[in-house]
């Protein structure tokens, strides 16, 4: 890299080409630097974790007189090796931002109207502890829901445990990932998890099924496809939009949306007729082969072409492409997944398809989780709650199990409607309820129903203005969380997050706010640690390295066992299904009267005039976590909706024009620009989400292009696990200066 190249320079050029290699840049200069210098300048290097999105990179902060004055990559870092994406070179500007939440804050006028007093710490989280200690005599522990996301917020999930409420909930497994890791559980006995564990450096097939990685950013996933693709992986890529990915892809296949498992079940037809699954791995591993095979003889290609608008030949053809490379064959099993409603059985769906390859637990296939035997911190037992979730979770969504991260919606529901009993407090810690959570007037409406309400984040984002109370949580690079233990890599490892710098203004961590409530609530026995020194210590002191070593490094790695020939007594059985077997018949399912076979079953279409929404990332954005970013919005300040030429034609709308969408229930989105043009099907109308916010306090995002949330006024549940498939609203576009 040219020593002229600006930092502008190089994050423009990171961000705006997407491509898959230009996401990814080796840190601008790192390999230049000396270690501990800047130029002339001494530099302090504070290895840590980045927190620009969820995936943890490795970092090295460089700070002098306490000042952060920028991040690069961490070479040590076993999975991203010194790489950061544009966000993550943009985490200064998240530190420097001028809007910031500084002090603690109290309401004064009405919910939404924004006005607030300063407060001190004391003063917050006395009113935080007499408000809670009232609801709980009123109504109970349980009428205090928690919405938390991300890592710090684990420390007052401790808090509300301790508190005696089961209620807490994450976008992460409703809105997200949930229905992948449930199907993938009940087929090979474990969840995907995150990073997911795909080898796509090794496959010599990579199939992308609506992921659109390179716009989706994650740095070592996307160098991995890249390897993968420079290596001579063929790539297919089922998507209704002309993505990044498909932009490289050997097959793109224009798919009609939410008739994926239509695909699938093609697939298992094509290689099944054809033996091209493997029947050596199958004998010796799975169970439910035969009910299988008679159950997909319908599903031809011919029987498919129809329905998913892919011609036979091509379903065939790419069914042998991948029959021909088995089992070196990569099925990303998707990211954010709640689509239909179908989800778990969707996800069931390419869990069977690995399974017919041999691939999972394989080289350039699935490879395996190695366990790692972190610490845990005895804490006094955690009070029992009899009156059960009020989420149904366990109940009437049987597969949302304890384990699961709960679901956001059904607390909603819960709070509008006191059933199964009333919840009259939230505590929203880092979770951008009314972006992440479907039926957004819905949230409103229950938010206005709250007794209390307190809001624990780095920004004001729009919920803190319907906040009683609102907590500044200091940014990722001013704090320590928990260590970042990941099983999902070929080498686990270990990673530390530690402060870089001081904390800004008032703001405090995660930790000490966890810390602090507890002990204004008489809960300071959960928190039986001193310092964030003492937590790390206790919790990595079985993995035999010290505390002081890990922090000077940064991150730690150990040996793996990623394929099944390298797996040992220690690591369990290699499928920890209940019959200890692939299932390719879901055992569970049938138990729980569930279709035990994914089942294709058709979506509704658009109705004339309109087209289904979809909606997607940028490699430059976290969603609304970083628009207000100034070095991430000046590379992409808003967003735009793709249309096809012939649904614009409808609607009237040229290239570049302003127009507003308008949803089957008349809701309409805020002006967003028309992108017009072929690579999308005329049946889809695409944006990335996170963009419009509603949140004067955010002065470089307020109202910049449109939100998809408000559009999405109807979802369909998944009866399983209670995802709530996002992908079942259409729209119709109007010249912005019509509507
Ligand atoms: S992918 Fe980018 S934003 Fe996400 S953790 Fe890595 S560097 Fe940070």
């Amino acid at each position: 890299m040219s020593s002229k190249l600006t930092r502008r320079d190089f994050l423009r050029k990171t961000g705006t080409t997407a491509a898959i290699t230009s996401a990814i840049a080796t840190t601008a200069g790192a390999q230049m630097l000396q270690p501990g210098h800047r130029g002339d300048t001494r530099v302090e290097l504070v290895p840590s974790n980045c927190e620009m999105c969820f995936w943890r990179c490795g970092i090295l902060a460089e700070v002098k007189d306490g000042k952060v004055l920028k991040i690069q990559g961490n070479p040590n870092h076993p999975l991203t090796q010194g790489k950061l994406c544009a966000r993550g070179n943009a985490g200064t500007a998240l530190l420097n931002d001028p809007d910031r939440l500084k002090y603690p804050l109290i309401r004064t006028g009405a919910r939404g109207e924004g006005k607030f007093r300063k407060a001190s710490w004391d003063e917050a989280l006395d009113l935080l502890a007499t408000r809670l200690n009232d609801i709980k005599k009123k109504y109970g522990p349980e009428a205090v829901a928690y919405f938390p996301h991300g890592v710090s917020s684990g420390f007052f999930g401790t808090v509300m445990k301790a508190f005696g409420t089961p209620n807490s909930a994450e976008p992460a497994f409703a809105q997200c990932r949930g229905a992948r890791d449930v199907g993938y559980q009940l087929t090979f006995g474990r969840p995907v998890n995150s990073p997911e564990p795909i080898d796509l450096e090794e496959a010599k097939v990579i199939v992308l099924i609506g992921s659109h990685i390179g716009e989706n950013v994650f740095t070592s996933q996307v160098t991995a496809f890249a390897e993968g693709l420079k290596r001579g992986a063929k790539l297919i890529v089922v998507d209704p939009r002309f993505s990044t990915a498909a932009s490289k892809a050997d097959w793109w296949m224009p798919i009609r949306p939410g008739s994926d498992i239509a695909l699938m079940l093609a697939w298992m037809n094509v290689l099944i007729a054809e033996e091209g699954y493997d029947a050596e791995y199958l004998e010796k591993y799975a169970l439910g082969l035969k009910e299988l095979s008679e159950y997909v003889k319908p599903f031809t290609p011919e029987w498919a072409e129809p329905l998913t608008d892919l011609s036979a030949s091509m379903i065939r053809e790419t069914a042998l492409a991948m029959a021909a490379a088995r089992p070196a064959v990569a099925i990303h099993p998707g990211r954010h997944v709640s689509w239909y409603g179908d989800d778990t059985q969707r996800a069931r769906a390419m869990a069977i398809l690995t399974a017919l390859l041999g691939a999972y637990g394989r080289k350039g296939g699935m490879f395996l989780p190695t366990k790692l035997k972190s610490g845990r911190i005895p804490l006094p037992p955690m009070p029992e709650s009899d009156k059960g979730r009020a989420d149904g979770g366990g109940s009437k969504f049987p597969l949302a199990s304890e384990e699961s991260q709960g679901l956001t919606q059904e607390l909603v529901e819960a709070t509008l409607t006191g059933q199964p009993y009333p919840i009259k407090a939230w505590i929203v810690f880092g979770q951008n309820v009314l972006e992440s959570i479907p039926q957004r007037q819905k949230t409103l409406k229950a938010i206005e129903q709250l007794e209390f309400m307190a809001v624990i984040d780095v920004l004001p984002v729009e919920q803190s203005d319907y906040a009683d109370l609102v907590l500044p949580e200091c940014t990722y690079l001013e704090r320590y969380d928990p260590p970042a233990i990941v099983t999902t890599a070929k080498r686990p490892f270990v990673a530390v997050r530690q402060a870089a710098c001081e904390p800004m203004y008032e703001s405090k961590p995660g930790w000490w706010i966890a810390k602090q409530a507890a002990k204004h609530l008489g809960l300071e026995g959960y928190f039986p640690w001193q310092d964030p020194d003492d937590h790390l210590r206790r919790l990595i002191a079985p993995l035999g390295i010290r505390e002081s070593e890990l922090k000077s490094l940064g991150a730690v790695s150990f040996a793996g066992r990623p394929y099944i020939e390298d797996r040992t007594e220690d690591d369990g059985p290699l499928f920890p299904t209940q019959s200890g077997k692939i299932e390719l018949v879901s055992s569970v399912l049938k138990d729980l009267k569930f279709d035990p076979l994914p089942v294709y079953v058709p979506q509704d279409s658009p109705p004339e005039g309109f087209a289904r929404l979809i909606y997607g990332r940028a490699p430059m954005h976290s969603f609304a976590r970083s628009e207000n970013n100034k070095w991430l919005a000046d590379l992409m300040p808003e967003n735009q909706v793709w249309i096809g030429p012939a649904f614009a034609a409808k609607g009237g709308v040229r290239e570049g024009q302003k127009v507003v969408l308008q949803n089957q229930d008349g809701i309409r989105s805020a002006p967003i620009y028309a992108r017009v043009t072929e690579a999308i099907r005329n049946d889809c109308a695409y944006m990335v989400h996170g963009f419009g916010a509603n949140a004067p306090k955010l002065r470089e995002a307020h109202r910049k292009g449109a939100s998809d949330t408000p559009l999405i006024s109807r979802v369909k549940v998944d009866p399983i696990m209670g995802g709530t498939g996002m992908r079942v609203n259409f729209v119709r576009v109007l010249p912005a200066e019509e509507a």
